[in-house]
């Protein structure tokens, strides 16, 4: 026992000092690329890791524990320079989910990524009103702009489009009741649920009508004194088929004229033009919502809009007006990143005939299923020569998606490629794929790993190309 005690003993009295370690060549090169002070901390934590294994491992073991300074020098670069890697970085997105949430939603066009790179270059006209040189107001750098694309009397922006409702909610219906159809009560991307956004703004969830059906005299039985608003709710991420029925806007619109009271609508995805041009379903458009009578309308600025993460409130100015004034309004404010984005993404919107070219969101959604077969018989040609013998590359057709819960029901047709790869599963392939320098995300699909090029960029390509190549 003495004797094989002492064999962790003598491992460990070994070991390289921390001081000796800092000298060696690869770590001294490190330290004048990195902090030195952090480079010192990771060298003795790597060694404290290592002193740990040889204390966990049963002596017949230790031979196996690499304690080299070569090994610890290397384990050392790798981390510092993986703690120095941004944590939010460039993905290439393969999966061919155009409004990826977890990647970022709405890619932003190249003239709302310069403009945020212009607000950010020293001081900006945040929130002054510039000839006077006073206080200004944020909201209204884009305010005109809604107004003009919407036919809003009004408009305010803050974070997202949860935040939207919950402080429309707060401010038309605190401690008042609000009616809302059964078959509205939707939860988005699990941590929305609209009962309980409803219950945090302090408003009285009054609910009619059945999951499937709802009529206008569910409405008018429901209206008394304490009716502060009716909210409307697309249900964005679901669809109810069969014997189904809801009240239209136009048709809530004379009950509410009657009792006096705002008809509200979370319109979610907020698209500005009309989808059907892409042979896809037709998406509940701001304008016509306005035309149709809501009186305030919420949407999100990343969704089917294509802009920066942010919640757009738009209608009646006296309503707007009182949003305005709301102290969750202030807490829930933008920043000058968001706002400089959001202007040059709706200026876009100005110009209709390049709008599809520039915006990418629409960009992808209108490549055809033949200009992707292109993309994807020349990505297999490149793939073939770089990537090793035991990957095989096939062209499917196959199907994407707006995501976001967006046109949940409706998969737009595309061309694919599958990799299949002799040595490893199509999971251990996906891992691969994502722990690659960039990141690629790939789509399981019927147990093969399907790379979409709807939702890469041509410049993406040749990265793709060597993150394959690059596997062993
Ligand atoms: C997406 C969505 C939301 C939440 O919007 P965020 O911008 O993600 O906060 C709310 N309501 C509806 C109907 C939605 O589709």
């Amino acid at each position: 026992m003495a004797g094989k005690g002492s064999k962790k003993k003598e491992l460990l009295n070994s070991l390289i000092s921390t001081t000796k370690l800092l000298n060696y060549p690869k770590i001294k090169e490190l330290t004048s690329e990195y902090a030195s002070h952090f480079v010192k901390e990771i060298t003795k934590s790597e060694l404290q890791k290592v002193r740990e294994a040889i204390l966990d491992t049963i002596d017949d073991n230790l031979d196996n524990i690499d304690i080299s300074p070569e090994r610890l020098a290397v384990l050392v670069d790798i981390r510092v320079r993986a703690e120095y890697r941004p944590s939010v970085r460039p993905a290439i997105n393969a999966a061919g989910i155009i409004l990826h949430t977890a990647l970022g939603r709405a890619p932003l066009a190249d003239e709302a990524q310069e403009e945020i790179a212009n607000a950010i270059k020293n001081y900006c006209t945040l929130a002054i009103d510039v000839p006077t040189g006073k206080r200004g107001d944020r909201y209204n750098h884009v305010e005109d702009l809604l107004i003009y694309l919407t036919g809003a009397e009004a408009a305010c922006v803050v974070n997202n489009n949860a935040g939207a409702v919950l402080l429309v909610l707060n401010t038309l219906a605190e401690g008042k009741e609000v009616i809302i159809s059964r078959g509205q009560l939707v939860e988005i991307g699990g941590a929305f649920r609209i009962p309980d956004v409803m219950r945090r703004s302090g408003a009285m969830m009054i609910e009619i009508g059945t999951t499937n059906r709802t009529h206008l005299y569910d409405y008018e039985d429901a209206v008394t004194e304490e009716t502060s608003m009716i909210q409307h709710v697309h249900h964005s991420n679901y669809r109810i088929t069969g014997f189904t029925g809801e009240v239209p806007i136009e048709e809530l619109k004379p009950l509410c004229v009657k009792h006096d009271i705002p008809l509200v609508e979370d319109i979610g995805s907020g698209c500005l033009i009309d989808l059907t041009q892409f042979g896809l379903p037709y998406e509940p458009l701001v304008q016509d919502s306005i035309k149709a009578g809501a009186d305030v309308i919420t949407f999100s600025g990343d969704k089917m809009l294509g802009g920066p993460q942010s919640g757009i409130i738009v209608g009646k100015k006296k309503y707007i007006d009182l949003i305005k004034k709301n102290p969750l309004c202030r807490a829930m404010r933008n920043d000058k990143l968001t706002y400089a984005a959001l202007e040059a993404t709706l200026k876009l919107y100005l110009d209709r005939a390049t709008l599809m070219e520039k915006l990418p969101i629409f960009r992808y959604l209108s490549l055809t299923k033949e200009t992707l077969r292109k993309r994807a018989q020349s990505f297999v040609r490149k793939a073939r020569d770089a990537a090793g013998k035991e990957f095989e590359f096939s062209i499917i057709d196959s199907e994407s998606q707006m995501g976001s819960g967006s046109l949940p029901a409706k998969f737009i047709p595309t061309t694919a490629v599958t990799v299949r790869n002799s040595n490893m599963s199509p999971d251990e392939i996906g891992k691969k794929l994502r722990l690659s320098d960039p990141p690629v995300f790939a789509r399981i699909e019927n147990d093969r790993v399907v790379l979409d090029f709807r939702t890469v960029s041509p410049k993406e390509i040749p990265e793709l190309i060597s993150v394959l190549s690059q596997f062993y």
